[in-house]
């Protein structure tokens, strides 16, 4: 179905200039997905795709995020580069498209880890970006030719550079796994860390499955270098065999999704979650971070009533030499417009979703829940911003914080600091706030 190739492009000069266009060449044929008549299902759809199509005999509960391709951040490039170490001068790491400048960016001030070389000094020739958006490394071929993708095992090893411990300290010292969770990038599961004595809860994702594998090194680096009150622990990071573990505190409460599709919250409640986000949201947008994942989902509970942000696999950095990103990456019905619109954008996407997540603990859904993903999207995109189902029932400082959040206008928009002043936060609690819903939640789960 669908098939990627190259066109050359060139100028010959008739009576006027005229662009004759070649035929595509290097034509590879990378996905073959057919319909099955009998099932009714789509067979071999690109993971991307999977997120927007649902089939037959689907039975996933929670709508999944969809990630497309861009460019890499420059903490990306960052642990690349310090993954693959010196580069010896006839190798060089290329991205095609668009063109990281380095010169500009000191990358040793990324990771904490510190480089030994200065970037100037780099044997990196030219860094741009790779249609299936992997990092590839060049050897000693021609230039014309296609860089080869790393493989497996050099992704591998990239990755098992930047983690923290050796993958037999995990296996000593972790054990009784039970699942408790599942999302699009892997599995979740409690284990008992026995060095530290505590329960904590694992997340591992498999290398081989993942729609963009580079998004991993969000998953090592940023809950590591961007420690906050309200942003779940990071503990320790390994690769074993072909999946990447990060251990992290456990959240024993729940996630907010069984709070607010089970219980009715009510305002006290709804404003400490936002403020708890809006204060992770506000140091994140400070240091450069976008979560672009913002939904109920990602916010989890404790069983002492702490709120904290999780799950940072989508994000992406802006910084002065980058400041605006552009591709389609969220969970459709929290996509703000300007994304779905395929416009460029920074950090306020999270303020838009997290409005929408504001209708999620009000209505106990998103709006166009009940369409299909990319129905949902087209109404986001299209028609003005949406409200609560039952306007008249929602207290008018509640409506008014929301209407500063989900204003189609991203410069319009309020920014997570400016959220923070509204006075629909005051009635925020401290901790206590979630006590009574946990023990419902829990009940109505076992
Ligand atoms: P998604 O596809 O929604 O982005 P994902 O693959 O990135 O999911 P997470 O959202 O990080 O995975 O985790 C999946 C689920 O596992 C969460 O919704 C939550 O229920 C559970 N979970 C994740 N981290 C923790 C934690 N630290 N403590 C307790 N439960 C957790
Ligand atoms: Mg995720």
């Amino acid at each position: 179905m669908a098939a990627s190739s190259s066109a050359s492009f060139c100028f010959t000069k008739r009576r006027r200039l005229k662009a004759s266009i070649s035929a595509p060449t290097g034509f590879v044929h990378s996905i073959h997905t057919t319909f099955d008549q009998e099932t009714e299902r789509y067979v071999d759809l690109p993971p991307q795709w999977e997120s927007l199509i649902v089939q037959p005999g689907d039975d996933r509960q929670r709508p999944r995020p969809i990630v497309e391709g861009e460019e890499p951040s420059d903490a990306e490039v960052w642990t690349f580069l310090e993954a693959l170490g010196p580069i010896p001068d006839d190798e060089f790491v290329e991205y095609r498209a668009s063109v990281v400048n380095l010169g500009s960016v000191d990358v040793r001030e990324y990771g904490g880890r510190g480089l030994s070389a200065a970037p100037s000094e780099f044997t990196m020739r030219s860094l741009s970006y790779y249609a299936d958006n992997t990092l590839t490394r060049r050897g000693a071929r021609s230039r014309e030719d296609p860089p080869a993708r790393l493989s497996h095992e050099e992704f591998r090893m990239a990755l098992q550079s930047v983690v923290s411990r050796r993958a037999d300290a995990a296996l000593r010292e972790l054990c009784s796994f039970v699942k408790i969770g599942e999302g699009s990038t892997g599995i979740v599961c409690t284990a008992f860390d026995r060095r530290m004595r505590r329960t904590v809860a694992v997340k591992r994702m498999d290398l081989r499955k993942q729609q963009r594998r580079e998004l991993l090194f969000n998953e090592v680096v940023i809950m590591r270098d961007y420690p906050h009150v309200n942003i779940v622990k990071v503990f320790d990071t390994y690769v074993v065999q072909d999946e990447l573990w990060v251990v992290m505190e456990y959240m024993d409460g729940s996630a907010l999704t069984d709070i607010v599709t089970r219980t009715r919250m009510n305002e006290e409640q709804i404003a400490s979650v936002c403020k708890a986000c809006l204060r992770a949201l506000a140091y994140l947008h400070s240091q450069g971070v976008i979560h672009r994942d913002i939904k109920s989902d990602s916010i989890l509970l404790s069983s002492k009533g702490q709120i904290k942000l999780s799950d940072f696999g989508f994000c992406a950095r802006v910084a002065p030499e980058i400041p605006k990103r552009r591709s389609l990456v969220g969970t459709p019905y929290w996509m703000a417009p300007e994304v779905i619109s395929r416009l460029p954008y920074g950090p306020e996407v999270d303020i838009w979703s997290l409005g929408i997540m504001v209708i999620e603990m009000a209505d106990g859904e998103p709006p166009y829940f009940n369409e299909p993903p990319l129905q949902a999207m087209r109404k986001l995109r299209d028609l003005p911003a949406p409200t609560f189902r039952d306007l008249a029932s929602i207290p008018p400082r509640l409506q008014s914080f929301n209407d500063r959040a989900l204003v189609r206008d991203p410069m319009q928009r309020a920014t997570a600091f400016e959220l923070l002043q509204h006075p629909f936060l005051n009635q925020a609690k401290a901790n206590g706030a979630f006590l009574p819903l946990l023990k419902n939640v829990r009940h109505s789960v076992c």
